[in-house]
């Protein structure tokens, strides 16, 4: 593999030598207790990338042991903010330094375009290990306002040993986002990427090491859901786990919380997010943001603007410049620079959305775009834009995950506050519109997490992620991110 170049690159991009598949514990890479190992699949054409070590409950077991020890014996917890920062920057410094590396690792594994991965998410990673460096020496209580003669404070004090359950879409995002707060608040952790791409949380565990993170504080598991994942949920040992992922793993992940020691949970999951385009926006910026709300990394974004609503009186102009921007769009290998799209992330993923096509097809949706499969090989999807989408419709209701737009024509302001809060989901939502009294009326009335006015994927470091209702609880990213 190594030295190989991409396929159909313009410019070429080295596939980087797999360099790390055994799971990382106390320090070092072993193989799986069972001796087991997994395929992990390349999506642009369906070929074995390597075996990685299969973890089980034996494994997360000794994860769990190394992790134990740390918090309650090593030298993590008991660092002042300061000496935790400062290794933490070091850290940032050399996923920076190895950026093209990590970013071919999710290219390879996940089918996202090498390109952004390099340019957003590793920078993005790097961002959220700086941000929280900075944070590790400015935790603490309050002193409180005590009666008769009493003095008493809050102290904010590590939670402890920490499962980390992550999904495949964002593999260097969601390892970062989970362990930078985790890391400066003197956390220790076992992390478990998704069985799709487990290759950057392998290499970042390296770089980890690297950087001096003491043994035991950061343990890689890499493995199954039901047998690696489901271990982490319900051990005894763990204080917390953080879980981004879907809804339907997440009620397991709580209940698994509820049954074992009664953990701490936060809960980050999917989404059917709406964007309302209102009569008075610009066609010409509101029809490629709705088309890059639900086209950014092929759909598979928890956040992607899955529903679009649009008021009448511009329904008809922004309708036909979507389908423009839709046949132009470019889908191919992630690693060719020309590229917008790449393959959905494995073979499930891919019949998934190609049913979901299908149901809406059924449902009596007008089919505007795409709707097929592209090429003879690998798992790429054509954008695919549903209009005359109503509200009961599989397609308005279920997260697709995929490049699949259902449109909604809407005639009040009411009936679109209606229309977006109708769905079980509430973690993002975007308005287009230049009257403010409409942006603060809609930002206020729409039951979702994160309210974009005028823009869409505006994430920032400082500001709080997190859902409403089926979306989950709990907090990323900013100081919430710490505290939660
Ligand atoms: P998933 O729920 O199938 O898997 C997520 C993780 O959970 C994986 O690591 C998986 O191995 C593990 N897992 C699976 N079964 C488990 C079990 N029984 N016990 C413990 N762990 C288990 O989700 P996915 O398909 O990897 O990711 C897509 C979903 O993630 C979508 O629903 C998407 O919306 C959601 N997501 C949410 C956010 C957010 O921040 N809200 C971000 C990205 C993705």
């Amino acid at each position: 593999m190594a030295g190989q170049k991409a396929n159909g690159s313009s410019e070429s991009v080295e596939i980087p030598e797999i360099k790390f598949t055994k799971l990382f514990i106390n320090g070092g890479f072993v193989d799986a207790i069972s001796g087991k190992t997994f395929e992990t699949i390349d999506p642009r054409n369906g070929q074995v990338i390597a075996r990685v070590a299969e973890g089980d409950e034996d494994d997360v077991d000794l994860a769990v042991e190394a992790a134990r020890e740390a918090f309650d014996h090593g030298p993590w917890p008991r660092m002042s903010g300061q000496e935790r920062a400062k290794i933490m920057m070091k850290y940032a410094d050399l996923v920076e330094e190895n950026a093209e590396e990590v970013a071919a690792l999710d290219a390879l594994d996940a089918g996202k375009l090498f390109a952004l991965v390099k340019a957003g998410d590793i920078p993005g990673s790097v961002a959220q290990l700086r941000y929280y460096a900075g944070a590790a020496d400015k935790i603490h209580g309050e002193v409180l306002k005590t009666s008769q003669g009493f003095q008493g404070y809050t102290l904010r004090e590590p939670v402890g040993v920490v499962g980390h359950i992550i999904p495949w879409n964002f593999p260097s995002t969601f390892f970062f986002w989970k362990v930078a707060p985790a890391l400066a608040a003197g956390c220790t952790m076992v992390v478990k990427p998704a069985e799709q791409t487990p290759l950057s949380a392998l290499y970042s565990a390296h770089l980890a090491k690297m950087a001096g993170i003491p043994d035991g504080v950061i343990n890689v598991v890499t493995g199954f859901g039901p047998t690696a994942g489901a271990a982490v949920a319900s051990h005894m040992q763990i204080d917390k786990v953080s879980f981004t992922g879907s809804t339907e793993i997440g009620r397991t992940i709580l209940k698994a919380a509820a049954e074992s020691n009664l953990k701490h949970v936060s809960l980050e999951l999917g989404g059917k997010s709406p964007l309302i385009i209102f009569d008075d926006a610009d066609v010409d910026v509101a029809a490629p943001l709705a088309l890059t709300g639900i086209l950014f990394n092929k759909g598979e974004i928890c956040v992607a603007s899955s529903r679009v609503l649009v008021q009448e009186g511009i329904y008809d102009e922004l309708v036909k410049k979507l389908i423009e921007l839709a046949k132009s769009w470019v889908v191919g290998d992630p690693f060719d620079p020309k590229a917008q799209q790449g393959p959905q992330v494995d073979k499930n993923q891919f019949e998934k959305v190609l049913s979901y096509i299908e149901h809406g097809k059924r449902e009596g949706a007008t089919l505007l775009a795409g709707g097929k499969p592209l090429g003879k090989k690998g798992y790429y999807i054509e954008p695919t834009i549903f209009a005359d989408v109503t509200d009961n419709m599989l397609i308005a209701k279920d997260e697709i995950f995929g490049p699949v737009l259902s449109l909604m024509k809407f005639k009040t302001i009411d009936e679109a506050i209606a229309r977006a809060n109708c769905t079980r989901y509430g973690l993002a939502a975007g308005v287009l519109t230049k009257d403010i009294n409409t942006a603060n009326t809609m930002s206020r009335s729409i039951r979702a997490g994160t309210v974009w006015i005028n823009c869409y994927f505006a994430f920032e470091l400082d500001a709080p992620f997190g859902g409403y209702k089926m979306s989950g609880f709990g907090k990323d990213s900013g100081m919430e991110g710490l505290y939660k």
